[in-house]
C-alpha cells in the first residue's frame, strides 16, 4: 500500500487528545490511518458496545463474529465491481504462504452472510438479526473520521422482505444512539429502487450525462462508465452541479418499490423517528436494493455519516445460499465517540477503587496483596507494592479516586483487624479481618452509583 505523503492527520479538537500523537523518540510509528485505543477511550467504547448490545438483544438479535479475514472472493462476489472498493482498491488483498487470496474484512455484511450460509442458520425461526462488533479495514485516504483500521457495531436482519423490518432496523439504530445521549441525529432516508428501477435509472443517467462527461471528476466519468448512479455521491461541486438539474432515484421507483418505500416511512412516522427524505441516496456498495438510510452528525467534519445501511434482497443467493431478503446497518466507533464528544455526552468518570489497602509495614505487603485477590470479588481492590507511612498511603488513595483505605500495620495484625478510612467523609472503623469481606460488600452497595460507571 502507497503510504499518503505530508498530510497532518491528527484529529482536530477535542479528540485530539484521545488520539494525539505523542512526540517521543521511539524508532516505531504506528501506520497511518490506524490508531492506538488508550485507556479513557475504552472505558467509552465499552459503553457503546453495552448499550448497543442491550438493545439489539432486548430485540432478539444474537452476536455472531465472522473471522477478519476471508477468501477474497466473499467481498469481491458481494460488494460489486463498482464499489470504491474495488475499482479504487481499497481492500487490503493479500496471498497466503498457500497461494490464496485473502481480504481483510473491508465491512461485516459478506462474511456474516457466509457464516449464515455456512451455518445453515436460515432455518433457525425468521426473522433471525445478528449483530457484530470489531474491527474492519480499508484503504482509504485517511482524514478525520476515515482511518483505514476502525471499528463498527453492525446488525443484520434477515429473512423477511416486509417494510415493517426495514423500520425496525431504523428504530434500533435511533434508539441505540439516543440511548448514549447523541441529541444532533439527522436519518437521511432514500430508496434505490429494484434492480429493474436501478437499470432504467442508469440508463438514464449515461444517456443524460455522457454528453456532459468533461465537466465531471475522473472518478465521476469512471463511475458513469460502471455504475452512473453512484456519481451522484460524488462530494465535488463541479459535480454536484451538472446533476443538479438531472432526475433521482426516487424518480424511478416501480410500482412495488414506492408502495414498499411508503410503508417503511409510516412505520417511522407512526413510532415517531423523525428522517429527511434523500432523494439522492446512494450507497457505497452495489448490493442495496429499495430501502437505503445514512445518520449524519453536523459536528463530526466532512464525513459526517455515523451509519449506513439498507435493504440487500438477492445478496444471500448471490452469495451461493438460499433466497433470504434482509436489511442491515453499521455504524462506526471512532465517529460516534467523535460525535459524542462534540456533544459532551461522553462520560468522564470512569470506575473508582472502591478499596486501597495500605500496608505499614514489609510483613503486611504480602498480607494485603493476599487480602485484594478474595476481595476483588466486592468491587475494584489496589494496594501499595511496599511499606507506606499512613500519611502517604492516605494521599496515594486519594489519588487513586478510592472509596475506602485500609491501614495494616504491626497493632493490626495484633489486633487481627484494619483501620479503615472513608475517604470521602473522613469516618474511621475497625473491622476484624473476618468482617472485611461483609464491610465491603454493604459499602460496595451504597457506593453503587460511584463505582460504575455513569
Ligand atoms: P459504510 O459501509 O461505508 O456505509 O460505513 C458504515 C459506517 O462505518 C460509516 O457510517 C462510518 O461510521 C464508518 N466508516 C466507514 N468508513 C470508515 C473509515 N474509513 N474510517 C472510520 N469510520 C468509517
Amino acid at each position: 500500500m502507497k503510504p499518503q505523503a505530508g498530510k497532518n492527520h491528527s484529529l482536530r479538537g477535542a479528540s485530539r487528545t484521545r488520539f494525539a500523537r505523542v512526540k517521543n523518540h521511539s524508532r516505531f510509528a504506528r501506520v497511518k490511518g490506524t490508531h492506538d485505543t488508550l485507556p479513557e477511550a475504552h472505558a467509552q467504547w465499552a459503553r457503546i458496545a453495552a448499550v448497543a448490545k442491550q438493545v439489539l438483544e432486548r430485540a432478539g438479535a444474537v452476536q455472531l463474529t465472522p473471522p477478519i479475514f476471508e477468501y477474497s472472493e466473499v467481498f469481491t462476489k458481494s460488494v460489486g465491481e463498482s464499489a470504491d472498493l474495488v475499482v479504487q482498491k481499497e481492500m487490503y488483498t493479500f496471498v497466503d504462504a498457500g497461494a490464496r487470496s485473502l481480504t481483510l474484512r473491508p465491512e461485516f455484511t459478506a462474511g456474516v452472510l457466509r457464516a449464515f450460509i455456512e451455518h445453515g442458520l436460515h432455518v433457525r425461526p425468521s426473522p433471525i438479526k445478528l449483530w457484530s462488533i470489531g474491527p474492519v479495514f480499508r484503504a482509504e485516504k485517511p482524514q478525520r473520521g476515515r482511518f483505514r483500521q476502525f471499528h463498527q457495531v453492525n446488525c443484520e436482519l434477515l429473512g423477511l422482505d416486509a417494510p415493517l423490518l426495514d423500520a425496525e432496523a431504523i428504530a434500533l439504530l435511533y434508539q441505540i444512539f439516543s440511548e448514549l445521549g447523541l441529541r444532533e441525529l439527522v436519518v437521511k432516508l432514500g430508496s434505490v429502487g429494484d434492480p429493474k428501477d436501478r437499470q432504467a435509472y442508469n440508463h438514464y443517467l449515461r444517456e443524460a450525462l455522457t454528453p456532459l462527461a468533461d465537466r465531471l471528476s475522473e472518478t465521476s466519468r469512471e463511475r458513469l462508465r460502471l455504475n452512473p448512479m453512484r456519481v451522484l455521491d460524488s462530494k465535488s461541486a463541479e459535480d454536484q452541479a451538472v446533476v443538479a438539474d438531472l432526475k433521482r432515484p426516487l424518480d424511478f421507483l416501480g410500482e412495488a418499490a414506492r408502495v414498499h418505500f411508503a410503508q417503511v416511512q409510516a412505520y417511522l412516522s407512526d413510532w415517531e423517528i423523525p428522517f429527511e427524505l434523500e432523494p439522492n441516496m446512494v450507497r457505497g456498495l452495489d448490493y442495496y436494493r429499495r430501502t437505503a438510510f445514512e445518520f449524519h452528525h453536523g459536528a463530526i467534519g466532512a464525513q459526517s455519516a455515523l451509519c449506513g445501511g439498507g435493504r440487500y434482497d438477492g445478496l444471500v443467493e448471490q452469495l451461493g445460499g438460499p433466497p433470504t431478503p434482509g436489511v442491515g446497518w453499521a455504524f462506526g466507533l471512532e465517529r460516534l465517540l467523535d460525535a459524542l464528544q462534540q456533544e459532551g455526552a461522553l462520560p468522564t468518570e470512569s470506575a473508582r477503587p472502591l478499596l486501597y489497602l495500605i500496608p505499614m509495614d514489609e510483613e503486611a505487603v504480602g498480607e494485603v496483596a493476599k487480602a485484594a485477590l478474595t476481595l476483588r470479588r466486592h468491587g475494584i481492590v489496589l494496594h501499595a507494592y511496599a511499606p507506606r507511612n499512613p500519611g502517604k498511603g492516605l494521599k496515594e488513595a486519594d489519588r487513586a479516586g478510592a472509596v475506602l483505605a485500609a491501614l495494616r500495620g504491626s497493632r493490626e495484625r495484633e489486633q487481627r483487624a484494619y483501620q479503615i478510612k472513608e475517604l470521602a467523609s473522613g469516618a474511621q472503623f475497625e473491622v476484624p479481618e473476618g468482617e472485611l469481606a461483609a464491610f465491603l460488600r454493604h459499602k460496595a452497595r451504597d457506593n453503587e452509583a460511584n463505582t460504575l460507571l455513569r
